[in-house]
Formats: C-alpha cells, structure tokens, sequence
C-alpha cells in the first residue's frame, strides 16, 4: 500500500539511530485523575513516583510566584545563590557542585563527559529505569550486575565487572526500587579496588530518609575522593518534583566539565528560587522525613504479615517498599489500580510502593490484602 501523502513507511529513510529503538522508556505513574475518572471515584490515589506526599514546603510557592515575574529574562546561568547555599549546607565548596534539571540530567551529563561509544558503565540490575536510557544515548555500553540474593547491590560482582572499556559506575543507594541500601564497611572496600580513572557516582536520591547508621552519607563519607562524584536531588525529601531540579559534589574538574556541558540555563528560574525556599525548611524536611519513615516501616510489618510465603519484603531506607512479586507483579499493579490505588509493577520482578500518608498506606493495605 502505498499513501497518497508520502513514501511507504517501511522506505522512509532511518533518521535516528536504530539502536536506540530497543531501549524501553521510562514509565512515569499514571495520572491519578485519569484513573478516577476511568473508576468513577472522587478521586485515586498516586504511590508510583516516589514523591513525598505532604506538597510543597512551606514559603515555596510564594517564592517561586516572586521568582516568575522575571520570567521573560534567562535565570543566573552560574547558579550563584543557589550554589553558594548548597555549598554551606553541605559544607564543600561551590566550585565542586553543578545543579541541572533533575539529578537524572546531571547522571546523564556524566555518562556524555566520561564515555565514548563503546565504553562501558556499570551498575546493578535492577536498579534505576533511567540508567539504561542514559548510558545508550551517549552510545556507550550498559553492564548490569545481577542483584544479590537480597535484592541489593551485589559490590564484589560490580568490582569484578569493571574492565579496560569501563568509565563509569553507578551505586544507588538506597537502591531504587528495591530499597535495599550498601554499607559502610563494603563500600569502604569496594571503592578501594575501584581503578582510580574510573568515575564512582553514588545516586543517593534518598539519603534523607536513611535511618541506618552504617549506611555512610556519601558527601561526609566519600565527598573529597578523586574520583567519586555524588548525586542528591530536590525531587523527594524536599518536595520538587515538579520543579526539576538536582545537583551533583564532585572534584572541582568533574564538576567544572558538567557546568560546561550542561544544557544551557537548565536550572530553570523557578527551580532556583524553589530550591532556595525548600533549602530554608530543613527542620520541615526533617519532621516530614521522620512520618515516613515511620509509616516506611509499618507498611513493610504489615506487608510482611500478609504476603504468602517466600516472597520476602526486603527492609528500606527509601520513602518505598519492594514487593518481590516475580509473574504475580502485574497482576497485583493491576488489582491495586481496580481499588483506586496506583503502584508501580516491573512486569516479571516485582511492585515498587510508594510510602504515602497514613491514610494512603491503608487505602494501598487494603488493597494488597484483597489484591493477594
Ligand atoms: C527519583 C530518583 C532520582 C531523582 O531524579 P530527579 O531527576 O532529580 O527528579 C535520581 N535517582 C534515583 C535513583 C531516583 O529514584
């Protein structure tokens, strides 16, 4: 068959690189509203995206009003205030931070600054969906390691999968999904075997609701290592999401190159003013931290008490939970959705929940028990 309106469009020319055509996309949570309407209920609630569920903090919004009534010209390309204030709450210096638009740009930017087609990033699998997504653009190869038997890092493996091709290393911890978390004392061990011209990048998304001492906070643990750049963003603990915003501490070299390469002014003018507002609420963060870890940790009993035998909730440091579901994963995504409660399946692996309010943990409780 051929169209009217154009050549068939098996002889269309190839205009993208046909490698990526294989990559799966990311999934974003589905829309709440949607859901409802699909349901006829009032509403749905939303535990797929890791999003802390008491809204933005206070102050931020007024913030970001003021912030936007200088929208028609370009936000501070240098990032100044906001860098100047990361710097001392984190106690290093301005020079070894570059902010982006999210902390997942920033992850990518450093695939693009390390890699050349063909070398080699490694990192554990299952881990964080976009990692796969950001080392092929840059053309550079995935090697996934294999999670431990408890759903976490496997660090021997990872170190015996480094090779000559390797650039780059990818830690998450806490790990998403499974929320599993690595230790002092084995990545103490692990980042003494790594070759010193391979990057370590610790993403450490959720370090705000680590409550495990020997889980090290890699800017106090590692920050002043030459090759070990972390990852921390506004996203979670801090209530942005929206906004876009995360930032990287490394050597002042690899941060330098990351402000260079970054895409220009992609820390919006919003997302600064945002960032500066949410920054002054720590105490705020701290309070909102310690609700969910407490609800972290009453789902995870509750769950364990309800689920069959054999599939073992591991324990998180993270504001989710890891249901280990195998096949039974999409169907359970599926029946939670019918109850108005969305998760998030990995077809074949498991059901990654998001720690809600107390009500919403209860709404989700209830539907796993009639889920299962
Ligand atoms: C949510 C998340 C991020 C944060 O992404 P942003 O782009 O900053 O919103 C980074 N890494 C992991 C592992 C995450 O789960």
């Amino acid at each position: 068959m051929t169209s009217p309106t154009g050549p068939a469009p098996d002889r269309r020319p190839r205009l993208t690189r046909g490698d990526l055509d294989a990559l799966p996309s990311y999934v974003p949570g589905r829309s709440p509203a949607d859901l409802a309407r699909e349901l006829g209920l009032p509403e749905a609630i939303k535990l797929a995206s890791n999003e802390v569920p008491y809204g933005p903090l206070p102050g931020v919004v007024e913030a970001v009003a003021a912030a936007v009534a200088g929208a028609h010209r370009y936000p501070d390309m240098g990032v100044i205030a906001l860098r100047d204030t990361l710097a001392e709450r984190y106690g290093v210096s301005a020079d070894r931070i570059a902010t982006g638009c999210g902390s997942v740009a920033l992850a990518e930017h450093l695939v693009r600054a390390t890699c050349l087609p063909g070398d080699e990033v490694v990192y554990s699998w299952r881990s964080f969906e976009a990692y796969p997504i950001i080392t092929a653009t840059s053309g550079a190869t995935s090697v996934r390691v294999r999670n431990d038997a408890g759903h976490g890092h496997d660090l021997a493996a990872m170190a015996a999968a480094v090779t000559d091709r390797t650039r780059l290393i990818l830690v998450c911890n806490p790990n998403n999904p499974t929320g599993t978390s690595v230790r002092r004392a084995e990545l103490d061990r692990f980042l003494a075997g790594v070759p010193d011209d391979v990057l370590v990048v610790l993403d450490e998304a959720y370090r705000e609701f680590v409550t495990d001492a020997e889980v090290p906070d890699g800017l106090e643990a590692y920050g002043d290592r030459p090759n070990v750049v972390v990852l921390r963003t506004l996203s979670k603990a801090w209530g942005l999401a929206g906004l876009r915003i995360g930032f990287l501490v490394g050597p002042p070299e690899v941060a330098g190159t990351i402000r260079k390469i970054v895409t220009p002014f992609s820390t919006s003018l919003a997302a600064q003013a945002g960032a500066l507002a949410a920054l002054a609420q720590a105490d705020e963060v701290h309070r909102r931290c310690a609700l969910v870890v407490a609800e972290r940790d009453r789902v995870t009993e509750a769950l364990r008490k309800l689920l069959p035998a054999g599939v073992t909730v591991p324990a998180s440091q993270a504001n989710f939970v890891w249901l280990p579901l195998g096949d039974r994963a999409v169907p359970f995504g599926r029946a939670c959705e019918a109850r108005g409660v969305i998760v998030r399946p990995f077809a074949g692996e498991g059901v990654r929940v998001t720690i809600g309010t107390p009500a919403e943990n209860d709404a989700f409780l209830a539907a796993a028990e009639s889920a299962i």
